[in-house]
């Protein structure tokens, strides 16, 4: 160190430059520091010890504070300073330590690209700054490295979801969004996209450029500038630059990192040719299992939503953040592939999903939306540290059990939550294209129990509309109890229903039998049915609770209520918050009756949940003459809707002819039941 007696005093801007020169020492050494605290993470992760360990801080900055007194320095300076780096450390601790990579040892990561690709690049930020070792698992598209992750080839995996110059990357939202992966971090990178050629290109020659369509679109300007030169979309940045080197002409350029033209040996023709030159990236960090992360680390998290069509849905879900005084940062919407009637939101907002206001929120998003996910928490580096309690503005019911990812970590004594009276007091209004089933007006839905073939379906839409009902129903995919009984037409019968109800606009229910056929499915049905024989086929349960279709859920055959609202749980649980039960009779000793109709489980049902139910007398009865008694009982005992089996010819019907009602029984039941007249 200078020694100031001997300066000139007069010299100022001597001394300022040696006090630059001791601020920049003092920066390296912490970023020394940082280092080291990094090293003991790693190995505190090895030997699974805790990352705080109170006395030792405490006694640190004891040490400190006398050792800065022997300098002169005052002792409240040195115990705030030392209180900030040691606060610094543990935070940097904990962050890495509640990773779901464990530090310490080396995480296969997927990425879409090769060596030198800008997720590489990313990826390299992230776990460096983690101090985890990485190996790569090299995906030549985004479904390939979110497959890689879903296949157990890789535990996690980064991919690019939007940037600052061309906005979000849709295909990655999509794919995650039908993932079951969760968010684990995220990771800003400053994409510097360069013009490469090989050795003598000029950009005055260029007459192609290979270019991923990212690219085009963040490098539109530059590129609407060249003249004579095609624009040739290629699927990887990294990869374009290889390829232009083996193809060894300089008439053709690639554009990516700088990074990419040293790995291939190319020549960087211009530097930074994006629109802006603030160019960002963001990528997340995804992995099989949600993130914990610890108090006090500043964490984000993010969920996706779809809200109801009606005027302010989306400005009450946001209100909610607001009256918690939760920050919200980014907002991003998207379509929903095969149903232009909704819209998916997806949020990111400051804190961590086990902080209690966050679970509030998210606990109120459930009884308002229609569609709600928790992609996961993790921590933020673009936070700065804040106090681990946070002010509720405007408090929510009391007396709510906790919740992470939508499941309570206190599980009512029934095992079902989400679907409970005690969750939500108000009743659920399932909205399928316009029609409200669980309001005041009783919803018919009628149709025959299979799909045969276009004239039977039209046959039986036209007489549904013309009566008043308001769903057409009809079973494409039937879960026969016997392997030789007819097992419906399938996705043929599928586009009959679908054309059936276009033709009298009547929205459709259909029965999905398997989760593979969930997405297939739900691009056409308007309401997806799970039947009696699948209302414990958990896998079913959950593929439709990811879907963006209202689900109407029969009732097991031999399940009780309680039985029956975990089974709904499962759907709620998924994100799906648009269910609606249909009682359908169940298995008893009597023998007159196909099933037993439990007409008291509607009035159970309505005190214990706030989920629609219906009644269906066909499946009950088994015997047409039942049908119209029991319809109208169910009215009587408050069920929001009734679901009945038609046919133009029972006596034909390929399946449950005896229970269908010929069209003249229907349009009685419909009159009795007070429709049209
Ligand atoms: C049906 O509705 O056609 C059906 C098969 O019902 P369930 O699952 O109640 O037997
Ligand atoms: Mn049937």
């Amino acid at each position: 160190m200078t020694d100031m007696t001997d300066s000139n005093p007069g010299d100022i801007e001597l001394i300022r430059d040696d006090i630059d020169r001791i601020d920049s020492d003092i920066l390296k050494l912490l970023a020394e520091r940082k280092a080291h605290s990094l090293r003991i993470a790693r190995e505190k992760g090895i030997r699974d010890r805790p990352s705080r360990d109170q006395q030792r801080e405490e006694g640190l900055i004891a040490d400190r504070i006398a050792a800065g007194m022997d300098h002169d320095l005052d002792s409240g300076l040195v115990n705030r300073v030392w209180r900030e780096i040691v606060n610094d450390s543990v935070r940097i601790q904990q962050e890495v330590l509640g990773r779901s990579e464990a530090p310490g040892r080396a995480a296969t990561v997927a990425i879409q690209g090769i060596e030198g690709s800008y997720s590489q690049l990313a990826s390299q930020q992230y776990f460096d700054s983690k101090g985890t070792t990485v190996s790569y698992h090299r995906a030549q598209t985004f479904a390939d490295a979110v497959a890689a992750v879903q296949h157990g080839d890789a535990e996690l995996a980064v991919l690019p979801i939007e940037n600052t110059t061309s906005g979000a990357i849709s295909e990655v939202y999509d794919l995650l969004l039908n993932s079951r992966l969760h968010f684990v971090g995220d990771v800003r990178f400053r994409v510097r996209h360069c013009l490469l050629g090989i050795e003598g290109a000029t950009i005055a020659d260029l007459r192609r450029v290979y270019c991923h369509p990212q690219a085009v679109a963040q490098c539109s300007e530059f590129l609407a500038d060249l003249e004579d030169c095609e624009i040739v979309y290629f699927s990887d940045t990294a990869l374009s630059g290889r390829k232009i080197r083996e193809m060894g002409d300089p008439s053709i350029a690639a554009i990516a990192s700088e990074e990419a033209a040293r790995l291939f040996g190319l020549d960087v023709l211009q530097n930074g040719i994006a629109n802006r030159d603030e160019n960002y990236t963001r990528f997340v960090v995804v992995a099989p299992e949600p993130a914990t992360v610890p108090d006090g680390v500043p964490s984000k998290t993010s969920i996706v939503m779809s809200v109801g069509n009606h005027p302010g849905a989306l400005m009450e879900a946001l209100a909610l953040f607001h009256d918690a005084d939760i920050n919200l940062v980014m907002l991003e919407s998207r379509p929903i592939p095969h149903n232009p009637r909704e819209e998916l939101f997806y949020l990111d907002f400051d804190g961590n999903i086990t902080d209690p206001g966050v679970q509030l929120v998210v606990e109120s998003l459930t009884r308002q939306v229609r569609f709600l996910k928790v992609l996961g928490s993790y921590p933020s580096r673009d936070l700065r540290p804040k106090p681990i309690e946070r002010k509720v503005k405007k408090v929510m019911p009391e007396g709510r059990s906790e919740l992470t990812q939508l499941t309570p970590s206190t599980t009512s004594p029934s095992g079902y939550k989400l679907g409970s009276r005690g969750h939500k007091q108000q009743n659920t209004i399932v909205e399928v294209a316009g029609v409200k089933i669980g309001g005041d007006d009783l919803v018919m839905i009628a149709g025959p129990c299979a799909v045969e073939s276009w004239d039977q379906v039209m046959a039986a839409a036209k007489v549904v509309k013309e009566s008043g009902g308001a769903l057409l129903r009809g079973g494409c995919f039937k879960p026969r109890t016997s392997p030789y009984s007819f097992q419906g037409l399938g996705y043929e019968g599928l586009e009959m229903l679908v054309e059936a109800g276009k033709a009298f606009g009547l929205p459709i229910v259909t029965e999905v039998v398997s989760p593979q056929d969930v997405e297939g499915i739900a691009r056409k049905a308007d309401v997806l049915q799970i039947g009696t024989r699948n209302m414990q086929n958990f896998s079913l349960l959950s593929a439709v609770g990811r879907a963006h279709r209202p689900v109407m859920l029969k009732r097991g055959m031999s399940s009780s209520l309680d039985e029956w609202l975990q089974a709904a749980e499962y759907i709620l649980s998924e994100g799906n918050q648009q269910v609606f039960l249909c009682e359908r009779g169940i298995r008893t000793f009597e023998t007159s009756t196909r099933n037993t109709l439990d007409l008291s489980a509607v009035p159970v049902l309505r005190q214990r949940t706030h989920l629609p139910v219906i009644v269906d007398p066909s499946h009950a009865a088994g015997n047409r003459d039942l049908v119209a008694p029991l319809a109208l009982a169910a009215q009587a005992i408050g069920a929001h809707g009734v679901m009945v089996e038609i046919h133009p010819e029972p006596e034909t019907a390929l399946s449950d002819g005896p229970q269908s009602l010929r069209f003249d029984q229907y349009t009685d039941l419909m009159a009795a039941l007070g429709f049209g007249g």
